[in-house]
């Protein structure tokens, strides 16, 4: 079965899917993005990703290409175009093609939007994930995260870099030695407050420094429905290597126990039972929303 994508209004081919070479995206990374997760058949937390992109558009000043029933519709045809039963869409919308100039064109052009969809394969259990490997490495990123901008370089050669030492994911390290988040995902640790004696789940606060996670913002709905303690706030490389339990999350993997970074192994090395807990809570979150 031919793959099929969406862009600027038609259903074409994947392989021949094309936008022209003077599209602001491709020039100037002038856009943003957007992945919501489909498991069996179901988009997960769909309302939340749109909200996202809505907000990217209006920081970048770029118009709504369509209205978001229309999106929602748009993706809901690619998913089934394409049988997407465990997978992604994935949604780019730039500022449109434009001759080449830096600033916004004077005469109005329409965002271009590309929608196209990907197979993946999760486990049958969400609350039984494989633990990953991860590496630290500098957080050479714009100082905007917090806009899923299509312009990843930093990312890419981030996530190379883990992929080169035989790691799945690299933790950012911003000039603080703070960690924000990973190349593409949000990075958590599991500590126990040494005063208190109390478990803390933390991870870096929702400033300009990272990205909203989807996930990260279910985690913390499903924080409050269970009562567990959630700090949001930066956590050094030390902290992080003297973490009980570590873990990451985003929409194309889910949550991820993490074993080791940078070659030290992170609290017993298996999945530890406070990851263990918010992994049953959220493979429940994603099932209830399963029709
Ligand atoms: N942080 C970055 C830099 C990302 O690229 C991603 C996902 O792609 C995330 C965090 C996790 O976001 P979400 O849970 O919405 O997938």
């Amino acid at each position: 079965m031919p793959r099929i994508a969406y862009v600027n209004g038609r259903y074409v081919p994947h392989n021949h899917a094309q936008v022209g070479i003077e599209d602001r995206g491709y020039q100037f990374a002038d856009g943003i993005y957007d992945v919501v997760p489909i498991v069996k058949g179901t988009f997960i937390d769909e309302d939340w990703h749109w909200d996202r992109l809505e907000r990217g558009l209006e920081e970048l000043r770029i118009s709504q290409p369509v209205s978001r029933k229309a999106l929602s519709m748009i993706a809901r045809r690619i998913a089934k175009k394409n049988m997407i039963h465990n997978g992604i869409v994935y949604v780019q919308v730039t500022r449109g093609e434009a001759p080449r100039n830096h600033k916004f064109p004077t005469t109005p052009v329409a965002p271009a939007m590309v929608v196209t969809g990907r197979h993946l394969q999760m486990p049958d259990d969400l609350s039984q994930p494989d633990m990953i490997d991860v590496i630290t490495g500098p957080d050479e990123r714009w100082a905007r995260p917090d806009i899923k901008s299509i312009s990843l370089l930093p990312n890419v050669l981030a996530k190379q870099a883990a992929a080169e030492a035989g790691a799945y994911e690299s933790w950012l390290i911003n000039d603080q030695g703070e960690i924000t988040e990973g190349s593409s995902a949000n990075a958590w640790i599991v500590r126990r407050d040494p005063d208190s004696g109390r478990v803390i789940i933390q991870t870096h606060q929702t400033d300009q420094a990272i990205l909203k996670g989807i996930v990260r913002t279910a985690i913390v709905a499903l924080a409050e429905q269970h009562q567990w303690a959630i700090e949001e706030k930066p956590f050094s490389v030390k902290d992080l290597m003297a973490a009980d339990e570590a873990f990451q999350s985003s929409s194309g993997n889910m949550i991820r126990p993490v074993r080791s970074v940078d070659g030290r192994t992170i609290g017993s090395g298996e999945t530890g039972p406070v990851v263990q807990e918010i992994l049953n809570a959220f493979a429940h979150h994603v099932n209830a929303q399963i029709d």
